[in-house]
């Protein structure tokens, strides 16, 4: 066994950079040599740096606790809105046809069964399908004509599975979490795949 332990003797003085063994400046994350540095360290820009990222982690923390259900929900909705417009990228109007194009501002994500009729299918991938915002505004969804596109895309099953579906749903904040978590991310990865 040496002295000192080898982790401990070789670190460096968080200011001067000078190997530190022996120290009453080792008790914290950062080492220091002695008072001097450990104070001339904290005036440091690197010092006020860390200092602010900190507070700001703590900021987001105390943000995230004290956030309502129903915004982690509004969030939850926008990144799988987010990834339906994404993931239907280069496909038409859902219920109109109307040919896929760039602009992101004419493009909603249409629900099938609708967020007030049938919110437990609100996060349901087969339920929505990107929608041009006049039909999905304007023509209340545009429901017969979504209903024959979409028995083209995903099958008559599926369709009728979706149609039959009245099981209840409960969306806990940890699920909501996961979901804006989780389509966010797809939403990266499809961004990258279709540029
Ligand atoms: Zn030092």
């Amino acid at each position: 066994m040496t002295k000192n332990h080898p982790s401990l003797a070789k670190r460096r003085c968080k200011n001067c950079r000078r190997f530190v063994s022996d120290s009453p400046f080792t008790g914290g994350i950062y080492v220091f040599c002695n008072l001097d540095c450990a104070v001339a360290w904290s005036k440091s820009d690197a010092a006020l740096k860390v200092a602010k990222k900190r507070l700001a982690a703590e900021d987001r923390a105390a943000r995230q606790r004290l956030k309502t259900w129903s915004a982690h929900n509004k969030e939850a909705q926008a990144a799988f809105n987010r990834y339906i417009r994404i993931r239907d990228k280069y496909r038409p109007c859902i219920s109109t046809g109307r040919p896929a194009d760039d602009r992101s501002n004419i493009w909603d994500a249409g629900h099938y069964r609708s967020r007030g009729a049938a919110s437990h299918l609100r996060f349901n991938l087969y339920n929505c399908h990107k929608q041009s915002k006049q039909a999905n505004r304007f023509l209340s969804g545009d429901v017969v004509e979504y209903r024959i596109n979409l028995i083209n895309r995903i099958g008559i099953e599926k369709v009728e599975t979706l149609e039959a579906d009245n099981h209840p749903r409960k969306f806990d904040v940890d699920y909501l979490e996961r979901v804006k978590k989780i389509f966010t991310a797809k939403s990266r990865l499809y961004s990258r795949l279709f540029r």
